[in-house]
């Protein structure tokens, strides 16, 4: 595999959630191998992403909550720039991040100005860095348990829906975030993960806020699969705190954080564990589930090929040339005329034409 953007095997998916995206190919059958990351509100989603990305561009502490999937394309460059741009607006480069923050939040808004709870449309965005591995991950909003005043009421079945939706794909690797905090027995997202991938052959736990635990404890039993199963296993990692960012502390200093608190409070499994344990453990497993996954997604494109064509044909059949277009006005104006009741210039009366 070459570690150029498009030549890589994630660069051709890329383009394929591009495409798919824009001919809207939703429920049409495809499921397009991608990372799925969802949990609980505050679980620590964004900050992962944003340490998977190394950059901070995702709104947070402004009260908006994401209503609609971000898919979030990374891709490997080779040069030093890195920038980022839109799926709705490929044309304009960011390179200022707080700029990307200010769009999603316009996007967002425009969602609920819409008078829409949650939509299925997602945000496509793309970041060319090298300090990037090549990868596509679906960021989903956090699934609530209550809705707060002012919020819709129906939000927490909507963001619910969402989710399984997303989840369901028998393509998509689920990341499970759950924060140390809490019970991981409580989970709800791995509760979801389970119903729909009960054996656990595509869901990927991860632990975050580690440095948070009340003082004398400790994750090693989750993390070890002590307290809950997981084939895939579960990642400990600990995120930027409130603090952290609040104090400009960059994403590189968070993991230099992590490092620092794995390797002294977890010093037996530190290699297992933190963001660079995940980035590798998630692209080998998005790679390997391409690889798997390609030849069935070809044959269902070739299927909707083939049906497309057919109804095509039915339809008077290819109008590029324009000797077809022609033939095709015609079947239109002869079909226009009949519906008005004139055929061959003569005209009916439609009120007794049966
Ligand atoms: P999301 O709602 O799941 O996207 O959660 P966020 O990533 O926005 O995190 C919610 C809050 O928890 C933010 O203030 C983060 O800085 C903080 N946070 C997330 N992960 C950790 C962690 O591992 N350790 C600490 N100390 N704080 C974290």
């Amino acid at each position: 595999l070459s570690t150029d953007g498009m030549g890589t095997v994630m660069g051709v998916m890329n383009k394929l959630y591009d495409v798919f995206n824009r001919l809207k190919l939703d429920g049409k059958g495809i499921n397009l191998p991608q990372i799925v990351v969802c949990g609980s509100q505050s679980a620590g989603k964004t900050s992962i992403l944003e340490s998977i990305a190394g950059e901070e561009f995702l709104p947070r502490g402004t009260g908006i909550q994401t209503r609609c999937p971000i898919v979030l394309q990374l891709v490997h460059t080779k040069g030093n720039s890195k920038w980022m741009e839109f799926g709705h607006d490929p044309e304009r480069k960011y390179e200022d991040w707080n700029e990307v923050k200010s769009m999603i939040e316009e996007l967002t808004m425009d969602i609920e100005r819409r008078g829409e709870v949650v939509t299925r449309r997602p945000i496509t965005m793309k970041i060319y860095s090298p300090e990037v591995v090549d990868l596509t991950l679906v960021d989903l909003p956090g699934l609530v348990e209550n809705c707060v005043d002012g919020q819709p009421e129906d939000l927490v079945e909507k963001i619910q829906e969402l989710v399984l939706k997303y989840i369901q794909n028998p393509n998509s690797i689920i990341l499970a975030v759950t924060a140390a905090t809490t019970d991981i027995a409580d989970s709800k997202c791995i509760r979801m993960a389970r119903e729909v991938d009960p054996d656990g052959v595509r869901t990927l736990g991860v632990l975050t806020k580690l440095d948070l635990m009340d003082q004398g404890t400790t994750a090693s039993e989750v993390l070890e699969g002590k307290k809950i199963k997981l084939k895939l296993g579960i990642v400990g990692v600990v995120n930027r705190s409130f603090s952290d960012t609040q104090k400009g502390k960059s994403v590189s200093d968070g993991l230099e954080k992590e490092r620092k608190f794995l390797a002294k409070h977890y010093p037996k499994i530190c290699s297992e564990h933190g963001t660079s344990t995940l980035i590798n453990k998630t692209s080998s497993l998005l790679l390997n589930k391409i690889t798997k996954s390609l030849p069935s997604v070809k044959a269902r494109v070739e299927e909707l090929i083939f049906t497309s064509t057919k109804r095509i044909q039915e339809l008077g059949g290819d109008i590029q040339a324009v000797d077809k277009q022609r033939t095709f006005i015609h079947h239109i104006d002869r079909f226009n005329k009949s519906y008005c009741g004139e055929v061959d210039g003569r005209r009916r009366d439609v009120s007794t034409t049966k």
